[in-house]
């Protein structure tokens, strides 16, 4: 079916989208190419229905939060990526220790939400640059606390387009949920809190940003930790082990504060990130016999 089909249907059904998208420049890397278009999603009516368009026309899609833990191929990519807006970013409160989070709440708005609402527990969240959909589905966390570990439960639309309220039983492990297989689309969680006074809550907040500013190139174009730990070691540990902070192939290069953050000096390109990634993986092989596996999701 052609192109034209699929615009002027998503069209019918009010359904905003951008064509040729850059979606490159909207990541947090900086790197990447257009895509086909991405598609902004206001009610869970328009998720459906764009759901059910996607199927018709066999498109390849990807639901995406705030980019901030993807790397994306340089050129023109066949692929819709879908955002989450409107009524995926509210916060509701209905029980005293619950609130439900739409997906496209970032955690920065959330963490606002809890201050002014004397709620604790998320803390961990503060610096992490994305949003709740992203967090749920790479399982984010921080300073040993994992988003999983404070999910009720979460909603989602599966690959069929049936609405699902999963229970948090067998969901998460480390940087791993079974979204990362189903590509189910997360549309929120109900997440546990506690009552916490907003002085304290704030003051872990403002002290773990403090942390995150000294130890990581924190206004650099990236998508956080490249690999993921390891059982026994921090991934970041390994790297500097083997030399590479600083180590750059063209406009990528190992942070020279971080082992575990590529960045993107300026010019970097897809495949520059990934001949360095496998560089690192290589020389960590070499001197550890540890395998190093992406956390980053790779787009291309
Ligand atoms: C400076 C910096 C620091 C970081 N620090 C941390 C940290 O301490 N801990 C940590 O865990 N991560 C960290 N990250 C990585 C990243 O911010 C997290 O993984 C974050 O949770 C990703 O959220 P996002 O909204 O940006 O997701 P995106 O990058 O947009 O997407 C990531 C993946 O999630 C999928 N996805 C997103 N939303 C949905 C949805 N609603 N339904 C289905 N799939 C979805 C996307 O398809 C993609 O596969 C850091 C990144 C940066 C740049």
């Amino acid at each position: 079916m052609c192109k034209m089909n699929f615009f002027k249907e998503l069209k019918d059904f009010n359904i905003p989208f951008h064509k040729n998208w850059d979606a490159g420049k909207h990541s947090n890397f900086k790197i990447g190419g257009k895509i086909t278009a991405m598609i902004e999603i206001y009610k869970i009516s328009q998720m459906m229905d764009a759901m059910r368009i996607l199927n018709t026309y066999k498109k390849r899609y990807f639901v995406i939060g705030n980019l901030t833990n993807v790397l994306i191929s340089d050129g023109y990519l066949d692929v819709i990526f879908i955002r989450l807006k409107g009524d995926f970013e509210k916060i509701l409160w209905n029980r005293k220790n619950l609130i439900f989070v739409g997906a496209g709440v970032s955690n920065e708005k959330l963490l606002k939400f809890m201050v002014k609402n004397n709620l604790g527990g998320l803390e961990f969240l503060a610096g992490i640059p994305g949003t709740i959909g992203g967090a749920v589905y790479m399982n984010a966390g921080a300073y040993g606390k994992l988003i999983g570990d404070y999910i009720i439960d979460i909603l989602i639309l599966d690959r069929k387009g049936r609405f699902k309220v999963v229970q948090n039983k067998n969901i998460f492990s480390y940087r791993n949920s079974i979204f990362q297989k189903d590509r189910s689309v997360i549309l929120g969680a109900e997440i546990k809190v506690f009552s916490k006074d907003k002085k304290k809550v704030l003051k872990e907040i403002k002290e773990i940003i403090s942390i995150r500013r000294a130890k990581h190139p924190w206004k650099a174009a990236c998508a956080g930790s490249f690999f993921k730990n390891t059982d026994k070691f921090p991934a970041g540990m390994l790297i500097e082990d083997a030399g590479l902070k600083g180590f750059s192939v063209g406009g990528a290069m190992v942070s020279k504060m971080h082992g575990n953050f590529i960045i993107n000096k300026g010019d970097a390109t897809f495949k520059d990130v990934i001949k360095l990634a496998n560089i690192i993986k290589n020389k960590v092989y070499k001197k550890y016999k540890i395998k190093l596996k992406e956390e980053v999701v790779i787009i291309k």
